[in-house]
C-alpha cells in the first residue's frame, strides 16, 4: 500500500480478498499499527426459514437465546486481573513524570486494550451468527444507560452500596449488551425487534403467569401455577422471542369471582438488581451516651 507522504507499506490482510475501497485510515495505538479500509458491507440475507430468536443479556450469561444456547462474552482472566493490579501498583510508587510510570501505564492500556478487542471481537461474531440464522431477532428493551447510573448520590445525602453499584456497573458495560444489539441491527436491517423488558424474567413462557415467587434463585425458574420449570434466563429469552412481558395480566383472585387487577406490589415485579448487603452499623456512641446518666 503506497501511503502518501510516507512510504510503500506492507500489511496482513484479514479478509480473503482486497476490499474495493476509496479511503482507509492507518491508527496506532497501544504499539500496534493498523489499516482500516472503509468499506460499508452487505447486508446479510435472512435466513428464509422463518425462525425466531429471542435473546435475554444478563450479567452472569451475557446473551441466553431462545433454543436453550448461553452464550459468553469473553472476560478478563483471573491471572489478566491480577497483572493489571500489579502494572497499576506499580505505576503508583513511581516517581511523578519518570519513564518507569509512563511504561507500566502503557503495559495496564494494553491488556486493557486486549480486553476491549476480545470482547468486540465476541460481538462481531455472535451477531453475524445471529443476522445468519435466523429472520427475526428480538431484544429485551434496555436502557443501560440509566441501568449504570451512580448510585453515589450527593454530598448532603450520600447513596448506599456505591461501591457494590459501581462494581454492577462494570459488570453490565463489560458485556457489551449495546454493541451486540447495534452491529445485529447493523448487519440485520429491519430484522430486529426491541421488546419491552417490564416481566420478561418473571413472566412463565409456557401459561404466561407473571409472579415474583416463580423466580427461585438467580438461575431457577419454576411456575407457580403451572410448575413449568426451567433456566431462568431461558425462560426469559423465550418471552422475548414471544414478544411478551409487558403488563402483569388481571388475575382472578379467590372469592371474589371476577377479574380484579392486583393492587399488591409484592408480587409481579421486576427483581431488584442484586442488593449486596452491607448492614448498617448502629451508632453506638450516639445510644450509649443517652443511657449513661
Ligand atoms: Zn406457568
Amino acid at each position: 500500500m503506497r501511503i502518501p507522504g510516507c512510504a510503500w507499506v506492507r500489511f496482513r490482510l484479514t479478509r480473503p480478498d482486497l476490499p474495493r475501497a476509496k479511503t482507509f485510515r492507518v491508527t496506532f495505538r497501544n504499539g500496534q499499527w493498523h489499516i482500516a479500509f472503509a468499506v460499508i458491507p452487505e447486508p446479510i440475507g435472512a435466513s428464509g426459514t422463518g425462525g425466531v430468536i429471542g435473546v435475554d443479556r444478563g450479567v452472569r450469561i451475557t446473551a441466553a437465546l431462545s433454543d436453550g444456547r448461553k452464550l459468553n462474552c469473553p472476560q478478563l482472566t483471573v491471572r489478566e486481573r491480577a497483572q493489571i493490579r500489579k502494572h497499576q501498583r506499580r505505576a503508583a510508587r513511581t516517581p511523578k513524570g519518570s519513564e518507569r510510570k509512563r511504561a507500566e501505564h502503557g503495559q495496564v492500556a494494553k491488556l486493557k486494550a486486549r480486553d476491549a478487542s476480545r470482547c468486540k471481537d465476541w460481538c462481531e461474531k455472535t451477531s453475524t451468527m445471529l443476522a445468519r440464522s435466523y429472520d427475526l431477532v428480538r431484544f429485551e428493551k434496555l436502557n443501560i444507560k440509566n441501568m449504570t447510573a451512580s448510585a453515589k448520590g450527593t454530598i448532603e445525602q450520600p447513596g448506599r452500596n456505591v461501591r457494590a453499584k459501581a462494581g454492577l456497573n462494570r459488570a453490565i458495560l463489560a458485556q457489551g449488551w449495546g454493541l451486540l444489539r447495534r452491529r445485529t441491527q447493523e448487519k440485520a436491517p429491519g430484522r430486529v425487534e426491541d421488546v419491552p423488558a417490564q416481566y420478561t424474567s418473571l413472566r412463565c413462557s409456557a401459561c404466561g403467569w407473571i409472579e415474583k415467587n416463580s423466580r427461585k434463585s438467580q438461575a431457577e425458574f419454576v411456575c407457580v401455577s403451572c410448575g413449568f420449570s426451567c433456566n431462568a434466563d431461558e425462560n426469559a429469552a423465550h418471552n422475548v422471542a414471544a414478544g411478551q412481558g409487558g403488563i402483569p395480566r388481571p388475575r382472578r383472585t379467590a372469592g371474589a369471582g371476577g377479574v380484579t387487577v392486583t393492587t399488591s406490589r409484592s408480587s409481579a415485579r421486576e427483581p431488584q438488581p442484586a442488593r449486596v448487603g452491607i448492614p448498617l452499623l448502629r451508632k453506638r456512641g450516639r445510644m450509649s451516651r443517652r443511657t449513661v446518666p
